[in-house]
């Protein structure tokens, strides 16, 4: 058939997992934890499906669940969504930011995205008619505004914003969200914040959501996952945040795409909503395994790039290999037994950096091998 997206390949999680298990290569390449969620959550969906939650929930999902994403949103970030009006469940983050899209731009619009970009904004644009305008970030990853307002035309439409970002590990600051609020107003541009990560940020910072600036959360919509916070990424329940008008626009899209969700996980997340601030502690053990991964990769010749949140450390290989990306990532699998992510597929346009990505959520054990391995091997 005629593809509506017809340079799309496979994605690279798809590949390079397939690639790790194929070679029996340790796979720090897509992103997910190897280790269990924590009991307590696991047992709330079979108490769920127990007390017959299995059958349709309403269309924007469980609304105990609603109320626990508004109560958490507005106690962290001082905002004001309102349970029933403004979240809506999603399958995922995924779908959250498919959707967004879907509702706010159309044929011709220009979508600014900042590379290297996740891998789905790029086609959900597409397939809303669009056009996506990479602009990328600095050498070492930071949010460039005088690219990004160099890139601003009059058909300019919205802009994806992610932070904690995936997949460099870097948090947006503060006087980043001011600009981002400055541009959008002046421009009148839709912003999709993509805060999936919200929950892992390091070294005493804080998550910059577009929540905390009445500004930006006017005209923004905020995705989150529940798959990244309390480790089920494969549940994929999500969900976005949104102001009255930008709600009923997603939900006039979302009750034809999903119409709701799957409606035990939703009973669960909300009761484990319930206990006190269950994310918390997150960042700590995360930038635990930061610091015991980079350690173990010191004695290596990959230069560690700075890691401030996320569950990804981004290493530059140069010293190692003239490779292009892919193509190193591909030979770290099958000959050292270490999988990784080249950062070239975030791109629009080929690169010149020598770069990959590690996901270190994995158990400490996992960690260590795959340092092992790359310790002996490079
Ligand atoms: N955004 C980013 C930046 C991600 O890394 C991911 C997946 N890991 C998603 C969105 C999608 O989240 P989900 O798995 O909940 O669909
Ligand atoms: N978001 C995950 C990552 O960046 C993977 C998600 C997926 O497999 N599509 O690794």
């Amino acid at each position: 058939l005629p593809s509506k997206l017809p340079n799309a390949g496979t994605t690279i999680f798809t590949v390079m997992s397939a690639l790790a298990a194929e070679h029996g290569a340790v796979n720090l390449g897509q992103g997910f934890p190897d280790f269990g969620a924590d009991p307590a959550l696991l047992q709330a969906v079979t108490d769920a499906m127990a007390a017959g939650h299995n059958q349709y929930p309403p269309m924007t999902g469980v609304p105990a669940l609603r109320q626990a994403v508004a109560a958490k949103l507005n106690a962290l970030y001082g905002s004001a969504y309102d349970a029933d009006r403004d979240i809506t469940i999603t399958a995922g983050g995924t779908q959250a930011l498919f959707t967004a899209l879907q509702c706010c731009v159309g044929t011709g619009d220009e979508v600014i995205i900042i590379e290297p970009a996740y891998d789905s904004y790029d086609p959900a644009i597409r397939l809303a008619g669009a056009v996506p305008v990479g602009v990328p970030m600095t050498a070492d990853y930071r949010l460039d505004w005088t690219a990004v307002r160099a890139a601003v035309t009059p058909r300019t439409r919205a802009l994806v914003l992610n932070t904690p970002h995936n997949p460099s590990g870097r948090v947006a600051t503060e006087d980043d969200l001011r600009e981002l609020e400055r541009i959008a107003e002046q421009h009148d541009l839709f912003v999709i914040s993509d805060e999936v990560y919200e929950h892992m940020v390091f070294d005493g910072e804080r998550h910059q959501s577009v929540a905390r600036h009445p500004g930006l959360a006017a005209r923004s919509f905020l995705v989150g996952s529940f798959g990244k916070t309390f480790h089920v990424t494969g549940w994929k329940v999500g969900y976005v945040a949104a102001p009255a008008a930008l709600s009923a626009a997603f939900r006039r899209l979302h009750q034809y795409t999903v119409f709701t969700v799957h409606t035990p996980t939703q009973h669960a997340l909300a009761a484990y909503l319930a206990h006190p601030a269950p994310w918390q502690g997150l960042g700590d053990f995360y930038q635990a395994k930061r610091d015991g991964f980079r350690a173990a990769l010191a004695g290596t010749k990959l230069r560690l790039l700075p890691c401030d949140g996320t569950y990804f450390q981004t290493v530059d290989y140069g010293a190692i290999s003239d490779l292009p990306e892919l193509d190193f990532a591909k030979w770290l699998t099958t000959e050292i037994g270490v999988a990784a992510i080249p950062l070239s597929v975030f791109y629009q346009r080929p690169q010149e950096r020598r770069h990959v990505r590690f996901c270190f959520a994995k158990r400490d054990d996992t960690l260590a091998e795959a340092a092992r391995r790359l310790r002996r091997g490079l």
